[in-house]
């Protein structure tokens, strides 16, 4: 099986993060909101057990019999308890109002203890004492004990007190203590409660992982559609280069081979030959010069030997350089402002390159007879630079598409005139390099004028 390709690979990767980080961000958002509930759910409890218990004591206090032991007293105040001495009947009775609930054995139970912790009385059903409670004991506590049958119960523990008023009269009634008051609340609906959110967590949280490996596959698209455009560009780019090298090598190679063949008889077809060598050899050069170039306007490497750059001065330079050319091409040169004092902070061989490449290209679309203008003006921190031509135009659509690598409006015309097809990539990846803008504004039959806009030095 054919293993996928690299923007597959690449999205799938990516689709895989994505899903990892929503996934731990989800799993870690359902485990605190499952412990914010539960936590509120124990809140609860605790409020009810120790309300419970606060009215419980309250009920007691000025009933309690004198002494902290099991008796007949202690048992008529709490008809529903067991007295440790005595067997335990079932099922229990009511204490009090309050208490309706409490003698429920599946949901409650109550132990009252002596001031040591010896247990005097407790509910029908209530879990037997660990040993360790006796010695631990605390007011309040909390511990979770845990029943006969498996059941957890969360137990609240606290002092109880005795109202005593004393018999001489205008005495204020005092607080003995008496001992301990044990209320334990089943924790069988809080665990059936947690088993039910915990699940219902799982699922939410394995649900929503399905939603988000799907996003996340439509989001790594998403994210990778440019990374596939200039890998498409890079790949297009790949080919029309291997394309554009083999031609004048393989003309190379053929007229080599002829000559292999058939060596030339005379000195002038041996001349004529090695004109045709030395000519594809060019092409060859300059084409590979042009992609050197263009790699290295595309790298990241700093931009060498920046300084301040004068665009009168190159373009006075380069309207003498191309005045042979257009003088040959019969087109009139001319350079408008060329007095305006336009700094550029940029590299200066750059800079020559593209006022060269636009200056050539005018000349070179360009009928015999027209004219070709070169005008520099300054815009507020900005400096302009104009090459109008009264040449051939260019169409709307080819417009879109100049500033592609290797796009010629017209492919024969252009490699006859040696063109490479960069010329105009290349200068838009330096006007980019200068933080400057470049367009095109072309007529058919009328002419084109390219305007480049660049930030001023200081
Ligand atoms: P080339 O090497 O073909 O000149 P360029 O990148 O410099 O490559 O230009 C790309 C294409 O843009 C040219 O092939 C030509 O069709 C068009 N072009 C560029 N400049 C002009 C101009 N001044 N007038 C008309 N067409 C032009």
């Amino acid at each position: 099986m054919a293993k996928p390709g690299p923007i597959p690979r690449s999205r799938l990767r990516l689709a895989a993060v994505y899903l990892g980080v929503i996934g731990v961000i989800l799993y870690g958002a359902g485990l605190g909101m499952f412990g914010l509930l539960m936590r509120a759910n124990w809140s609860a409890l605790e409020r009810e057990v120790e309300t419970l218990a606060g009215t419980l004591h309250d009920s007691l206090k000025p009933l309690l019999p004198e002494e902290a032991r099991p008796s007949p007293q202690l048992a008529a105040v709490l008809p529903g308890l067991c007295l440790v001495s005595d067997p335990c009947p079932s099922p229990p009775s009511l204490i009090s109002r309050h208490a309706v609930s409490v003698t429920d054995p599946e949901r409650f139970y109550l132990r009252l203890l002596d001031p040591r912790g010896v247990l005097i009385a407790h509910s029908p059903g209530s879990p037997s004492r660990s040993p360790r409670a006796k010695a631990e004991r605390l007011d309040p506590a909390w511990s979770v004990e845990e029943g006969p049958g498996g059941d957890r119960f969360l137990q609240y523990s606290i002092h109880l007190h005795r109202s005593h008023t004393p018999n001489h009269s205008g005495a204020n009634a005092l607080e003995l203590d008496w001992g301990y008051l044990e209320i334990g609340r089943s924790l069988r609906g809080l665990d059936a409660e947690r088993e039910r959110l915990w699940w219902a967590t799982q699922t939410i949280v394995v649900l929503a992982l399905l939603v988000a490996g799907l996003a996340s596959w439509w989001l790594s698209g998403l994210a990778m559609r440019p990374l596939l455009a200039a890998y498409r560009q890079q790949e297009q780019f790949t080919a029309d280069a291997a394309h554009e090298l083999r031609a004048p090598l393989a003309n190379l190679l053929a007229v080599v081979e002829a000559h292999r063949a058939q060596p030339p008889a005379d000195a002038v077809a041996r001349e004529q030959m090695l004109a045709a060598v030395h000519g594809q050899g060019l092409r060859l050069s300059r084409l590979i010069a042009d992609l050197l170039l263009l790699a290295r306007l595309d790298g990241h490497e700093a931009a060498a030997a920046v300084q301040p750059c004068s665009l009168a001065e190159i373009a006075h330079d380069l309207q003498e350089e191309t005045s042979e050319a257009a003088a040959t091409a019969q087109v009139q040169l001319r350079l408008l402002g060329g007095e305006v004092d336009l700094h550029v902070l940029g590299v200066e061989s750059e800079l020559y390159r593209l006022v060269s490449n636009l200056l050539l290209n005018a000349i070179q679309y360009t009928p015999p007879g027209g004219e070709v203008l070169l005008r520099l003006s300054r815009e507020g921190t900005y400096g302009w630079l104009q090459v109008q031509d009264s040449g051939i135009g260019i169409t709307p659509a080819d417009q879109e598409r100049i500033f592609d690598r290797f796009f010629r409006s017209d492919p024969g015309r252009s490699r006859r005139q040696g063109g490479t097809g960069l010329g105009l990539s290349i200068v838009a990846a330096i006007v980019r390099r200068h933080h400057g803008q470049i367009s095109v504004d072309s007529k058919v039959g009328s002419g084109s004028v390219f305007s480049v806009k660049l930030p001023l030095a200081g």
